[in-house]
């Protein structure tokens, strides 16, 4: 009988230590880190320049426009919707891992760029950000996807952001040739030569925040659209492109965050550089019509630095 009480009136003490235990765990972040955000920015926006140089966070409403009058705000916003919503068709379908996708901005609005990091700073165990931007380039010189990433001047995670930025490229290059077969995989190039030495403000306010340290972060390029070419075959089709090139970005990122997830900050684990280099031979591999050739990479290379992101 004493059993039988006992057992139906478990000690106060032991029961506050079972309380404390599964409140431990559950706010320790083991079960948010089930869970990345990858922060996709839509270029440009609005009607106005935002933010101000003096305060690094200058963000213009729209720079390049297609020969029909297509601009490059509108088709950053209507690509960006559409990564996320791969990512939430994924998420649905639920593999692993659980990614959550994110814009900074969801309407035609211009945030600056202090604003544009604050929401990825303030999103649940940041994995990635991609800023989505179109080029032009001397009157429709150029074809080719290009990204960019933060200096290495500024960057400890630079090594790690050329990575990711150049597997970016070669697959939304890859998704651009299925309509543009002459377009190509452009060298990643770096922001040093933006504002006097400053580089991207994007960038610059991110390192205001620890939590994006080890976050992969670039800027991606698409297409040049100052041309014909990429106006009928691309953008005129967007119905059909768009969703194309989405997918390989979507999932290009969520097949990184799955073999690298030390890029999340808060998944943060001691790197390994075999992996990653694995990963990049693989993707070079698949998407390089010359194979993975050092110096072909560097002769093409040399011709094409065409231009700089704003
Ligand atoms: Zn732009």
């Amino acid at each position: 009988m004493a059993f039988v009480k006992q057992y139906r009136h478990p000690s106060p003490t032991i029961f506050l230590i079972g309380l404390f235990a599964f409140l431990m765990v559950f706010t320790s972040g083991a079960f948010a880190a089930a869970e990345l955000t990858v922060i996709i920015d839509p270029g440009h926006g609005g009607t106005n320049v935002t933010g101000t140089h003096l305060l690094k966070s200058n963000s213009s409403p729209n720079n390049a426009t297609s020969p029909s009058g297509l601009r490059e705000k509108d088709l950053t916003l209507e690509l960006s919707r559409e990564i996320q919503r791969v990512f939430e068709s994924e998420r649905a379908s639920n593999h692993a891992p659980k990614i959550r996708c994110i814009l900074t901005k969801t309407n035609d609005w211009n945030p600056d760029f202090a604003e544009r990091a604050k929401v990825a700073a303030d999103s649940l165990n940041p994995g990635a950000l991609v800023s989505i931007h179109f080029n032009t380039f001397r009157h429709g010189t150029a074809l080719g996807t290009v990204a960019m990433i933060h200096s290495r001047f500024f960057n400890p995670n630079h090594k790690a952001d050329l990575r990711f930025a150049d597997g970016l490229t070669a697959v939304t290059s890859a998704a651009v040739r299925n309509f543009l077969p002459r377009s190509s995989a452009m060298d990643s190039i770096n922001d040093h030569h933006i504002h006097d030495g400053t580089g991207a403000y994007l960038f610059y306010q991110m390192q205001r925040y620890p939590q994006l340290d080890k976050v992969p972060k670039c800027f991606l390029e698409i297409e040049f659209i100052d041309r014909k070419d990429v106006q009928g075959k691309l953008l005129d089709q967007r119905l059909v492109t768009f969703p194309v090139i989405a997918k390989a970005i979507a999932d290009y990122i969520s097949c990184y965050l799955q073999e690298n997830p030390h890029g999340s900050s808060v998944l943060s684990q001691p790197q390994d550089e075999s992996a990653d280099e694995k990963f990049l031979e693989e993707h070079k591999k698949a998407e390089s019509p010359f194979g993975n050739s050092a110096f072909i990479d560097w002769f093409l290379g040399a011709f094409r630095r065409p231009n700089l992101p704003d």
